[in-house]
């Protein structure tokens, strides 16, 4: 028997891809590297990833296994290739198959900023798209804010509502081309169109004039409605800050790029990278002297600014029209004078406004002029806001991307907590956190959760078996984890928030058995429904002991308390036994000598160990904030003044550690009541705390024998703290978990508790 060389190497293997690897140009890839090297067989999409058959030479077969991970194109991320072996069989040519449509088990890819190969056609006069605003391809453009259901294909969008042009078509068609299945592939001939109300014949130019006069402008984005005004026009700033009723929260502002962010913040490689990532999060940097003036009303008081660079072809329009429309790309890294507040339009801490028809009602009175167009949000996401190393807000870009858990089991709906609320859905061994919902203080949020959580039912295709929520009974995640499980004769498990918090820290590194957890936040109910805080925590797995907490400090008038600093700077003094000062020490307020009676008797003064309302206390009677104008306003001048200040060493008697597990700050307290340099009270605070909490553990540790600890809960967002604490612990030799993957604070709250609700099942 003579067999040919050839037919000797030829061998088949079917090739299993999965990862989030549909919707992102893939099967392509794989047609155009089969080609190239020469294999027969197939490629397709299916309920699990994409199925691939080739055959031919066996070198051959290697370097395509190979490169299907070392090629893979940029939106997609491989995590994992298993081969098996097929019977050769006489196909020749290779083909790209129809869909299989099965469980839809794959990943929803988020939304990603227009990519360079795209930029280089919408700056191009010569181009079909020259200025086309909703220019895209397979491998940028919008995902998850306009996809309905799966599998991703166009009808399943809110593309469905445009029939592509003959020559759109053709390069949907093309599998050589970088729009092949690009669902949302369009061009001025056959895609939506951009409007400006009332009528303008280039709605971009209109738009750029009208801001540069100072007005404001609603701009349609990826998953909602920005509010857009002249960041260097104090006069707008003001405006807006009043017509959004606003005072002092800081806004996110939009550079052209990161050439133009320099002259008014710190950036490292890391940042600047942030920045330019296809995610286009708003990041926070260090603010550089003068970026006050030149950025009134911006973010006042604070270290940082929020920045951002265009990532729609509508947002890059805006700034191409600013430097003169020129042809080409090279003007996309000159540094440019245009900044733009680029806010969330969400009126009244509302979710952000996502309908046209609700933008025009519900901006009335506050956007001068709507830039519009026809393709509908389906999905509403607020932008993500991060540091370097950190998530303060995971929304677009990032979701709706899994976290991976440490293992499998069944799915779950957590429903979060009540302020920056996000619900999470687990599938085997990924949960899916929400974006950012919001503070669950009105009902159009309320709404929005619900919305939010079947939304992302039927898109993922995940039917829960178990409902988690918060232990607080009023809040409207728990009422409708109740209603929901009750409907479907669910089991429901409820969930302690600062268990929730070292939960969520500890899933996402993979944590199993035994840590410490240190949860340093706002409040939430204890298991005593107590108003807790400032917690030190053994948990173990779904079990917790709660070791210690921060001495607590009673909080005069309730949730009052949490917006006027200066009630808690009162409770300190009274703590200390100075309680006959508050009146005159805080001459402005006129509740003073009310609160000072308070104090003395027992009514509407619970205790709480909430280590916000520590920070509170502390800027307080630093004179800093004595009124907030929005949640966590103190702690963050408070981290600015201390920045400002400089490291300082922490007081060696500042604290007492309490026999039943206490972390009492009082003898810091009283020296910081009569400390009249801000800044220097700010660090002896931040120094001195830190180290009280090293200690803390120390003294845990050595009790449990545990070295490992969970960091969680909103005051971890200030980074004089975290740093402070993990560099003395891991000094001391603790091995340290930060929050990453998620937002340290109640945004990251659901995905405790989901991976709580798994392991006690
Ligand atoms: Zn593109
Ligand atoms: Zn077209
Ligand atoms: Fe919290």
């Amino acid at each position: 028997m003579t067999v040919s060389v050839r037919n000797a190497v030829s061998v088949c293997r079917r090739i299993r891809v999965r990862g989030q690897v549909q919707g992102v140009g893939f099967r392509p890839f794989v047609y155009r590297l089969a080609q190239e090297l020469n294999l027969a067989g197939w490629v397709r999409n299916d309920g699990e990833g994409v199925d691939i058959e080739a055959q031919g030479a066996a070198d051959a077969i290697e370097a395509l296994i190979v490169r299907l991970e070392t090629e893979a194109p940029p939106l997609a991320s491989v995590t994992s290739v298993e081969t098996t072996e097929a019977p050769t069989s006489n196909a020749r040519g290779f083909e790209i198959k129809v869909s299989r449509h099965g469980t839809a088990n794959t990943a929803v890819t988020p939304d990603t900023a227009t990519c360079p190969d795209c930029l280089a056609e919408l700056f191009d006069p010569a181009n079909r798209r020259w200025r086309h605003a909703f220019i895209n391809c397979t491998h940028c453009g919008p995902r998850y804010t306009l996809t309905r259901r799966l599998p991703y294909d166009r009808p399943h969008t809110s593309m469905a509502a445009f029939a592509m042009c003959p020559a759109c078509r053709r390069e949907y068609d093309d599998p050589n081309d970088r729009r092949f299945h690009a669902q949302p592939n369009a061009c001025p001939v056959c895609g939506p169109q951009l409007s400006l109300r009332d009528k303008a014949a280039d709605p971009i130019a209109e738009t750029l004039a009208r801001l540069q006069r100072g007005e404001i402008v609603a701009v349609k984005g990826l998953g909602g409605y920005h509010l857009a005004c002249d960041a260097g026009n104090a006069e707008a700033v003001a405006r807006l800050r009043e017509r959004k009723n606003r005072e002092e929260k800081p806004f996110a502002v939009m550079f052209a790029n990161a050439a133009s962010v320099v002259q008014f913040a710190e950036m490292d490689d890391a940042e600047r990278a942030l920045l330019e990532s296809r995610e286009r999060p708003v990041v926070l940097l260090q603010k550089r002297e003068g970026c006050d003036a030149a950025l009134p009303g911006i973010a006042p008081g604070l270290a940082e600014l929020g920045a951002m660079l265009p990532c729609t072809p509508i947002q890059f329009l805006l700034f191409h029209e600013a430097a003169g429309r020129p042809a080409g790309t090279d003007w996309i890294a000159v540094p440019q004078r245009l900044t733009l507040v680029m806010t969330s339009a969400n009126p009244g801490g509302e979710p952000i406004v996502r309908e046209d028809d609700e933008a025009l009602a519900r901006l009335n009175g506050i956007a001068d002029a709507w830039l519009m167009h026809d393709r509908e949000i389906v999905t509403r996401v607020d932008d993500s806001v991060v540091r370097a190393n950190q998530f303060i807000r995971r929304a677009r870009g990032f979701t709706p991307q899994p976290i991976k858990l440490p293992k499998p089991g069944p799915s779950i709906l957590a429903t979060g907590g009540f302020l920056k609320n996000t619900i999470c859905l687990t599938r085997g061994d990924e949960a899916f956190l929400s974006q950012h919902i919001g503070d669950l203080d009105n009902a159009p949020t309320c709404r929005a959760l619900e919305e939010t959580a079947q939304r992302m039912m039927e898109l993922l295709e995940i039917e829960p078996e178990v409902v988690a929520h918060d232990l607080h009974p009023d809040f409207h995640g728990t009422r409708f984890a109740a209603d929901f499980a009750r409907g479907r004769g669910l089991k429901t498990v409820a969930v302690q928030h600062h268990h929730a918090h070292i939960a969520a820290v500890a899933a996402e590194h993979g944590a199993t058995g035994p840590l410490l957890g240190l949860a340093l936040d706002g409040v939430g109910m204890g298991t005593d429904k107590g108003i807790w805080g400032g917690e030190l925590l053994q948990v173990d797995n779904e079990r917790f002991d709660r070791l210690g907490h921060l001495r607590e400090l009673p909080l005069p008038g309730g949730d009052k308390a949490a917006r006027e600093p200066w009630r808690m700077a009162a409770a300190a003094l009274f703590a200390l036994g100075r309680g006959g000062e508050i009146k005159e020490r805080f001459p402005q307020q006129r509740a003073a000598g009310a609160i000072a009676m308070m104090l003395g008797g027992s009514a509407h003064t619970p205790p709480t160990s909430s280590c916000g309302r520590l920070f509170d206390a502390a800027a307080g009677l630093a004179g800093l904030c004595e009124v907030a104008a929005y949640e966590g306003q103190a702690a963050m001048r408070y981290e600015s003044q201390s920045a400002q200040h400089g490291e300082v060493e922490a007081l060696r008697d500042g604290f007492v550690l309490g026999a039943d597990g206490t972390l009492d700050l009082l003898p810091l307290l009283a020296r910081l009541a009569d400390e009249r340099d801000a800044g220097l009270a700010a660090a002896l605070f931040h120094a001195t705390f830190a180290s009280a909490l090293a200690a803390w553990l120390e003294r845990a540790a050595q009790e449990c024998g545990i070295r490992r600890v969970a960091l969680g809960g909103g005051c971890f967002l200030n980074r004089i703290l975290s740093a402070g604490v993990r560099r003395r612990l891991e000094a001391k030799g603790f091995e340290v978990l930060e929050a990453r993957l998620a937002p340290p604070n109640d945004g990251g709250l659901s995905l405790g508790q989901a991976w709580i609700a798994m392991q006690g099942v």
